[in-house]
């Protein structure tokens, strides 16, 4: 496997360009644009996100079959992934398994820094030099806003040069969530007319929903997508986020009305609260978010062929009621996570033209 270029520029150097710079520094050399370590949602353009939805597909049919689930198992028997993640996960730890399980690597994982050398005083870098030194994939997460960068630069520029996922980092981005959403819309309107000339409405915590910024970012590449922001507005996102739309060209509103954007959205994206980043304790529970959930009778409102969609874990903004509608997509977007997941993995050691290639 040929690994990443970041090993012609310095550190600060490449810290300080523009995400959208740093792409060819991430990618898989001799690629197609791929990449090597997974950082960012600015990493990933239409074409290779629609390469990456055709391998999701493929990995999912190929599943279906024994042999083709025992064939799957045999392209990555040879490599391990470690599972770095000391924030809290349930859906992005495991689908990463399943994902890997899928392609047959094998795993390890640290949840708890408090039973590793971490909690004896050792350095976040030296435990991801360690984890180098066994495994071929280091997939994390942490509360750390930039840890999964500076690490990809310090293993890129080691003897063990192996590849990084960002699996959450912090309040900034979750690319590989955003890359499942993408996938899930994908799906959602493929026999609908397609992802284009569509309103998605965000509603909830959008300043510190990493899945928000992400998928944002990641819906500019497709052609006409209005983006709607609705949030209290201590909790609408910020101006980052708005920048990187007008720099783009697409068109944006923001509202504090879920009911009067619901009749418009062809998607509409509910996020819990996120109030573990609160500066006090409490704090979140201050605003009033009572308009921000969606219930029946949102769900009269949305157009029959709109969908609703959540990154998951929900606490109260979308009604146990909604679940049974054929609109509901958290559940299939949540399992789409394991497909996308494991084509990523695929594209990143290089196996997507052979998966492609295998008849089903
Ligand atoms: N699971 C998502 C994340 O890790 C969303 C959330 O926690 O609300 O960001």
């Amino acid at each position: 496997m040929k690994t990443g270029g970041l090993t012609g520029i310095s550190w600060e150097a490449f810290h300080a360009l523009p995400l959208e710079e740093k792409r060819p520094y991430l990618e898989r050399r001799g690629g197609r644009g791929e990449p090597f370590h997974t950082l960012f949602a600015q990493q990933f353009d239409r074409p290779l996100l629609e390469r990456l939805a055709a391998l999701s597909n493929r990995i999912r049919f190929l599943s279906k079959s024994k042999d083709g689930a025992l064939w799957l198992k045999s392209l990555l028997c040879h490599k391990r992934a470690m599972l770095y993640f000391s924030q809290p996960s349930s859906r992005t730890f495991l689908s990463h398994l399943a994902a890997c399980q899928i392609l047959g690597l094998t795993t390890g994982s640290v949840r708890d820094t408090s039973i590793s050398s971490e909690f004896k005083g050792e350095s976040k870098e030296d435990s991801i030099r360690t984890f180098s030194s066994y495994f071929d994939m280091i997939i994390m997460r942490t509360p750390e806003q930039g840890l999964a960068e500076k690490m990809s630069w310090e293993l890129s520029n080691s003897e063990r040069p192996v590849p990084i996922l960002n699996a959450g980092s912090g309040k900034d981005q979750h690319p590989t969530q955003a890359l499942l959403d993408i996938y899930t819309l994908l799906r959602s309107f493929e026999t609908k007319g397609g992802l284009h000339d569509r309103t998605v409405v965000f509603c909830g915590d959008l300043l510190r929903g990493r899945t928000v910024h992400s998928l944002s970012y990641l819906l500019t590449n497709f052609p006409r997508i209005k983006q709607v922001f609705v949030a209290p507005p201590q909790l609408q996102a910020d101006e980052s986020t708005f920048a990187a739309l007008r720099a783009k060209g697409v068109e944006f509103e923001v509202s504090d009305d879920l009911r009067s954007v619901v009749p418009l959205a062809d998607a509409v994206y509910m996020t819990r609260i996120q109030d573990e980043w609160d500066a006090a304790k409490g704090d979140s529970a201050k605003i009033d978010t009572s308009r921000f959930k969606f219930g029946a009778e949102e769900l009269a409102l949305l157009p029959e062929n709109g969908i609703i969609m959540h990154p998951l874990p929900r606490r109260d903004e979308i009604a146990v009621c909604c679940d049974h509608d054929p609109r509901a997509m958290y559940w299939r977007q949540m399992r789409n996570g394991m497909w996308i997941r494991a084509a990523l993995i695929a594209t990143t050691f290089g196996f997507e033209d052979e998966i492609l290639a295998r008849p089903l």
